[in-house]
């Protein structure tokens, strides 16, 4: 019998809450292979045994009520209306254990929650994460500001309740924003990071570091992406959005050497350290934009053999991907986390000369409507060029059209992932009547004239503008 959550229509963080498991698995399945289905077979989705309780990153953040009462949550979609959360279907359960102690500390020891719309006080969120196989536990509390009254006492009532506690972090975030994280770091206890163990190597992973969330899966998804490669120790490998080297470093005992390029500076800190105490000599980091670095080596007339790329939802685009076809590995595993992007870039690799060989869904997010997808791509051999370039013409049309078109989850998405912001599907559709794009739903339209609604504000209506010029519709 599946588990039930109360809150799920108003946290909107599982869509897919009141389906069974199993379904779930055929939706996810169907959806990657109808978005895949001029473009290579899909193999059977890879699901989760026990669909419960995986995310081993919970945050969440603060408010208090008129009456005095501390709450802690996610937003309600399209406000910033905390939504109080304790305890969650897919939450790591400790991580909420730890998280209802903050709440339960923050009127003892007096501290002041940040208000969004004053700019005052002092506690904005508290993110935890947990090490899967280490069982090591890292606590980072969100603060307007880097001093925390009586963080002694504080560091240790938390220990106290939770001796499991391998660090806390005080990351100062003073912006009006809503991004999460600051870029200061104070560490209050520990070693200010949690190291983990994913297929038989340690990494390190800091505060502001990408890992995947879901322990299990990953392993499954990373085991496939490196089996997929089919190394021989001869390669030369790109690990591509690399993060904190996980997929590289993993690929490394199978390869003569292995390049990683990453955005984030500390995951690429974390990368290099990670090399290091796994004793791997033959990885190197560097941090960038993957285009950039793809043009740089392309230009400087590099070759690479094997591509493994994990880029974010908002897929590669074509600066990274031509300069990737320069360099033509003959192999380039993609891992992708948004099925819509990935088949986008994987037409433009099949006009350049790449066969799209097979798709293998892994379900890292049960019961929300997000899937992770592999993808093998190999070099298509110069006797069957000729005809690819009769398929050309077709897919370019396809390429355009497609691109013209994001759906409101994708927008969601995108300003989701690059500005921290929720928007509804309500303020996307005012930011596109504001920009011409007409709409087909009458979303901006009040159902009575006298019926007010709430305007999309100045800072989300920038986030949904760059995502509707990243999609090419404005
Ligand atoms: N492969 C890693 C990380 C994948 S997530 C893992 O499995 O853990 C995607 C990563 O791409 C994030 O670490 C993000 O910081 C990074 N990223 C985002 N935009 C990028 C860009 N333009 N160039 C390089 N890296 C980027």
């Amino acid at each position: 019998m599946d588990k039930y959550c109360k809150i799920s229509k108003k946290c909107g963080g599982c869509a897919y809450q009141g389906i069974p498991y199993e379904e779930q698995l055929r939706k996810k399945e169907t959806q990657v292979r109808k978005l895949l289905s001029d473009i290579c077979p899909v193999r059977p989705i890879m699901g989760m045994e026990e669909p419960y309780h995986y995310r081993n990153k919970v945050h969440a953040a603060f408010a208090r009520k008129h009456d005095g009462k501390v709450i802690s949550g996610v937003y309600e979609e399209g406000t910033h209306r905390i939504v109080p959360v304790e305890s969650c279907l897919i939450e790591d359960e400790k991580a909420d254990a730890i998280i209802g102690t903050v709440r339960s500390l923050v009127n003892p020891f007096r501290i002041r929650i940040y208000n969004e719309d004053s700019g005052y006080g002092l506690l904005r969120h508290v993110m935890v994460r947990r090490g899967f196989q280490s069982g090591q536990i890292l606590v980072v509390l969100v603060l307007a500001s880097p001093i925390l009254p009586a963080k002694n006492n504080f560091v240790k009532a938390l220990r106290k309740e939770h001796p499991e506690i391998t660090s806390i972090v005080l990351n100062v975030n003073a912006k009006r924003t809503s991004m999460v994280l600051g870029e200061r770091n104070i560490v209050l206890y520990g070693k200010g990071y949690i190291e983990d163990t994913l297929c038989g190597k340690t990494f390190r992973i800091s505060p502001q570091s990408f890992y995947q969330v879901n322990p299990v899966q990953t392993e499954k998804l990373y085991g496939k992406a490196v089996e997929l490669a089919g190394l021989t120790g001869k390669e030369r490998v790109i690990d591509a959005y690399c993060g904190i080297g996980t997929i590289g470093l993993i690929a490394s005992g199978r390869a003569k050497e292995v390049i990683g390029v990453e955005l984030n500076r500390d995951a690429v800190k974390d990368a290099i350290y990670n090399a290091r105490i796994n004793g791997i000599k033959n990885a190197k980091f560097y941090a960038g934009d993957a285009g950039e670095f793809m043009t740089v080596m392309a230009a400087e007339g590099e070759k690479a053999d094997v591509l493994f790329m994990d880029p974010p939802r908002a897929g590669s685009g074509e600066a990274f991907l031509s300069s990737a076809v320069k360099l033509g590995p003959e192999k380039i595993i993609y891992i992708s986390c948004n099925p819509e992007t990935l088949a986008r870039d994987l037409r433009y690799l099949k006009k350049k000369k790449y066969e799209v060989k097979e798709a293998w869904p892994v379900d890292c997010f049960a019961w929300t409507n997000h899937v992770e997808s592999i993808v093998l791509l190999s070099k298509l051999k110069s006797n069957k060029l000729k005809h690819i370039d009769v398929e050309l013409e077709m897919d370019e049309l396809d390429l355009t059209a497609a691109e013209k078109k994001a759906t409101y989850q994708e927008i969601k998405d995108y300003v989701m992932e690059h500005s921290g912001l929720k928007v509804s599907s309500l303020y996307i559709a005012q930011v596109k009547g504001k920009c011409g794009i007409i709409e087909r739903e009458n979303y901006n339209k009040a159902k009575s004239e006298d019926a007010k609604q709430s305007q999309c504000p100045a800072e989300k209506e920038a986030a949904i503008r760059e995502a509707l010029k990243f999609y090419g519709m404005i």
